[in-house]
């Protein structure tokens, strides 16, 4: 059977978060379909649950791998079923943003973790998600990262590629070129500029909401052309949303050392253990 995001979520979390959830009971397939949630394969003979979600409340149809009619009922795998249920939901409450493979489950709640993630992940395949809302569906959603220089990310409803090698090229351009315009600008005008992330960027958003996100502002432009440096400009200028959202981790104005955060151990701490 080909893995689902759902399956390694789930095994992860019971394996590495000490969390076992129950499959709601399902039946069983008399023809071969495909999971309207992660569109996993159940063949024949195999076992699925029909869902009929809250017409007011579940907005994402569109996001189903089987589209079904907004409102109506569809078939899920039952590590989909699983994901849907309200222990599931309970569970993602306490572990919003988080890494799950074979080997472990990690948190990303904190930048530091992110920061963890981004310069040393953990061996493939794994399933990464940051849930930007309470009880957002995105387990299901989150692609499988099979490639540890290719990192697919969910956060909330848009799927990040992250190019880990142009990341961190971009991340030592950037760092360079923020020391740069520090520099030439306490040289020039005698004071110090209030650059404080190591980025010529106006902004890096992490939610990518904000419309100055991944800009570079008119004056660095014309600094970089009239100094020398169009190739770094062309290089930041052709970075995609995901080396994007890893600068807003890794070059932000607060450095921070990568902290590796195990689930278990955090919800022992959130417990009071
Ligand atoms: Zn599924």
């Amino acid at each position: 059977m080909i893995a689902s995001s759902s399956r390694i979520v789930l095994d992860s979390v019971a394996r590495h978060a000490g969390v076992t959830l129950a499959a709601p009971e399902g039946i069983v397939a008399d023809d071969d379909i495909h999971c309207g949630a992660c569109g996993v394969a159940i063949p024949c003979g195999g076992r699925f649950v029909v869902l009929r979600p809250d017409a007011g409340s579940f907005t994402d149809w569109q996001y189903l791998a089987v589209h079904g009619a907004p409102g109506g009922e569809f078939a899920v795998c039952p590590s989909c079923a699983t994901l849907f249920t309200k222990a599931f939901q309970v569970y993602q409450t306490r572990a919003a943003a988080a890494v799950y493979s074979a080997e472990g489950a990690w948190m990303l709640s904190f930048d530091a973790e992110r920061r963890w993630f981004l310069l040393t992940p953990p061996e493939p395949p794994f399933v990464a998600y940051i849930a930007t809302t309470m009880g957002q569906h995105v387990a299901w959603r989150a692609p499988i990262t099979t490639d540890k220089n290719l990192i697919r990310l969910a956060v909330g409803r848009t799927l990040l590629t992250i190019n880990r090698p142009l990341l961190l090229e971009a991340s030592d351009i950037c760092r360079d070129l923020a020391d740069a315009i520090r520099q030439e600008i306490k040289d020039t005008q005698g004071k110090a500029i209030n650059l404080k992330p190591d980025h010529p960027f106006a902004r890096l958003d992490r939610k990518m909401e904000d419309p100055e996100h991944g800009m570079i502002p008119p004056r660095f432009r014309e600094w970089m052309r009239k100094t020398g440096r169009t190739n770094e400009l062309a290089f930041l200028d052709g970075l995609g949303e995901g080396e994007l959202w890893g600068l807003s981790v890794l070059n932000k104005a607060k450095h921070e050392d990568p902290i590796k955060t195990c689930i278990k151990d955090r919800l022992a701490a959130k417990r009071g253990e």
